[in-house]
């Protein structure tokens, strides 16, 4: 995938008030070179002083000006013809009447303007929305689409539970190879999604293949108390299938995966589920140009294949010693077990991180006890949820316009959250602040406090957003061992700090195997090659979706096509446009497989480095789940704005695919062949 093009130099003129340039000139310095002219300093410059001026700034250069400076961002493009290319005016104080700037570009960013309300506010509210605007100004991009491909189908959809998913009967397929288009593996949110799209452009030859009885991925298997998503549900769900009526702000784990079990229904889905299919092996066939899928309930043969097996999926255990003696439950939390019995307990659990946080004040309410073992802690902030009225809904119901308006605002507000993981001062400042102040104002026992903060930089870690997290730390039935859980015997736990407790069950809130996804040891491609071993030193692939060597492969939600601030949902849509993009474009030049250069996915991976290089996800002094622990490279994250990933995505770059035929036979040869 190429650069865009246009990479001017861009001067900001900056007035000597609020700093309207915070977001914007360390957002926009991530891809081009920025200069900042200080107005404040000396105000109207001569004719001779400008060309000077942005004569050294280079001669493709745009300049973006705020308010009552964009007087003179104008005189300084018509004093210094030739130098500047573009112009950019933020909320100018013109009377309405556009600048005499002949054909020079202008974009004039003014209040009431689609999607921008108020400028000003938009500025400091959610500048993303204004950066976004500029860049696709200064790229010439359209901007990609956030909208709806199909009207809302919530409102017809049957009630959850009309069909009962996991008693559908399997086919059996052990005797042959079933033969399809694409298989899909993976039934949470990024393989539905993917069969969502395919199956609303009419392709039918697909199946979804799903290692458990029921869909739903993620929130299917997370069951333990308190489980809910700290992404906004409007957000956190498929700009093509809206759901006007999610009862909070945050929606809980069953919410959403009643969500996804809807979505199978209202979209047919279920002719193409195979559920408690396993994969066990994915194997390219070079000389029949397709995959082998090999699952525990059959074999199937695909021209493409659709990976959207998570990251979240299997989970990590520590290599504890002793863990086996431990006399009573051990449960992981996505492994719940409702039978075990907490009430009363004493309840020991391993991890602070964003699924230990919900479930801690659940287990405080119940069991006699909890010790929490603690290695490193988590920062908090505050949890804005609330219930949506029934007005609300029926208003997001009634006008799609309200609904996108709203997912909008929430993906706008989110994508300023980049800002701080790009360490841009006042933005990380503020969000330390926020978390620094919610733990003041929830622990008042220094001791504790002490031991619930943080040693490491704010956003290297996911951020906890939670109200009752830390009163649950506070209360009487809570001991924080601000230590690692060491060793097990019998029922006695004993922590690095050599601090033993007797325990009745034991809960590992320790996270996912999410740098060495298993599937990847069960997949071979071209020349038989695993793709364990080609992410020897971690996950890589071109447009974060396809992988040389795998031809007619796509993962999605693999490597790095998450999110630390935003919604992972449109990231996976970004994801299936571009798979869409380039199935239409291996059909239009009638080829049977692509495959990506190994140099586009190079430079996509130096890309990536290279943005990744001043995050706070590199820099923050933290381990995470983030970054693979061999290569110390961010492979999980995408490391720029969601939108910019799905700008990124937005056009099937064939330059970069090499084409594989089979090889067709010679016109003298076939006509050498008789007849029937
Ligand atoms: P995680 O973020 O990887 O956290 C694992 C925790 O286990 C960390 O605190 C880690 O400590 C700790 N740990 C691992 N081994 C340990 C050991 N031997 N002794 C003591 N502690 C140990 O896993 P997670 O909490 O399941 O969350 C994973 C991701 O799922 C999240 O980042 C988020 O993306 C998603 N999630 C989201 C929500 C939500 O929307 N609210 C809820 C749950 C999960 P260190 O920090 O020291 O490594």
């Amino acid at each position: 995938m190429t650069q865009p093009s246009g990479r001017a130099t861009v001067v900001l003129l900056r007035g000597s008030g609020d700093d309207d340039f915070a977001f914007l000139g360390p957002t926009l310095a991530r891809n081009r070179r920025v200069v900042i002219v200080d107005l404040s300093v000396t105000s109207k410059r001569s004719s001779d002083e400008w060309t000077r001026e942005l004569a050294e700034a280079g001669d493709d250069c745009c300049v973006i000006a705020v308010g009552a400076h964009a007087d003179e961002a104008v005189r300084a493009t018509l004093d210094t013809r030739g130098v500047v290319s573009r112009l950019v005016l933020i909320e100018p104080e013109f009377d309405g009447t556009a600048p005499e700037t002949g054909a020079l570009p202008v974009l004039v960013l003014a209040s009431g303007e689609p999607g921008l309300g108020d400028v000003r506010g938009t500025l400091r509210e959610r500048p993303a929305r204004i950066l976004s605007t500029i860049e696709d100004f200064l790229d010439d991009a359209k901007p990609p689409s956030r909208r709806s491909s199909r009207p809302p189908a919530a409102v017809s959809r049957p009630p959850v539970g009309d069909v009962d998913l996991q008693a559908r009967p399997l086919r059996d397929h052990s005797t042959s190879a079933v033969e399809v288009d694409t298989v899909i593996v993976g039934a949470g949110f990024a393989g539905l999604g993917a069969g969502i799209r395919l199956a609303r452009r009419g392709d039918k030859s697909f199946v979804i293949l799903e290692r458990a009885g029921d869909v739903g991925g993620t929130w299917r298997d997370n069951t333990y108390p308190g489980v809910a998503c700290d992404i906004p549900s409007h957000l956190y769900s498929f700009s093509f299938l809206p759901k006007p009526d999610w009862s909070n702000f945050f929606a809980s784990g069953r919410e959403i995966h009643d969500y996804l079990r809807d979505a199978v229904r209202s979209e047919g889905l279920e002719g193409h589920l195979r559920l408690r299919s396993e994969v066990l092996e994915m194997r390219w066939l070079a000389d029949e140009l397709r995959w082998r899928v090999t699952t525990s309930s059959g074999e199937y043969l695909c021209r493409t294949l659709i990976v959207a097996a998570g990251r979240l999926s299997d989970a990590r255990m520590p290599d504890v010693p002793g863990l086996d003696s431990f006399a009573g439950p051990v449960m992981h939390s996505s492994t719940w077990d409702d039978s075990v019995e907490l009430r009363g307990r004493r309840v020991g659990v391993v991890g602070t991180g964003a699924s230990a946080a919900q479930l801690i004040p659940r287990l405080a309410d119940v069991a006699a006890s909890v010790v929490v073992f603690q290695r490193s802690a988590p920062y908090v902030v505050p949890r804005p949820d609330r219930e949506y009225t029934l007005d609300e809904q029926r208003r997001f119901a009634d006008d799609p316009s309200a609904h996108e308006a709203l997912r909008d605002e929430l993906f706008w507000g989110a994508e300023t959250a980049f800002a701080e993981r790009m360490r841009v001062p006042g933005f990380i400042d503020r969000l330390r602040d926020r978390a620094l102040g919610h733990l003041e104002a929830q622990l008042d026992d220094p001791s504790l406090r002490a031991a619930a903060t943080p040693d490491y930089e704010i956003g290297c870690k996911r951020v906890i957003i939670s109200n009752d997290y830390y009163p649950a730390l506070a209360s009487p039935s809570v001991t924080l061992e601000p230590s690692a859980l060491r060793s097990i015997s019998d029922r006695v736990a004993t922590s690095a700090g050599c601090a033993s407790f007797e325990l009745d069950v034991l809960v590992f809130a320790t996270g996912f195997e999410s740098t060495r996804p298993p599937f990847a040891a069960r997949t071979y491609g071209a020349d038989g090659i695993r793709l364990s071993d080609a992410w020897a030193d971690g996950m890589r692939a071109h447009a974060s979706t396809t992988v040389h060597g795998f031809p007619n492969m796509f993962v999605l939600d693999g490597p790095n096509a998450s999110l630390g601030h935003n919604s992972a949902v449109v990231m996976i849509e970004a994801q299936i446009d571009y798979v869409l993009a380039a199935l239409d474009h291996r059909d239009a030049v009638s080829v049977d497989a692509i495959d990506v250069s190994l140099e586009a996915q190079d430079a996509y991976t130096h890309e990536i480095d290279a943005k990744a290089a001043s995050t706070v996800w590199l820099t923050g002094g933290c381990d995470s789940w983030y970054v693979d622990e061999r290569s110390r490279r961010l492979t999980l994250l995408w490391p720029d704005f969601a939108y910019a990933f799905q700008r990124r995505l937005s056009r099937f770059d064939a330059e970069n695919y090499a084409v594989i035929e089979a090889p067709r036979m010679a016109p003298a040869l076939q006509s050498s062949i008789p007849s029937p």
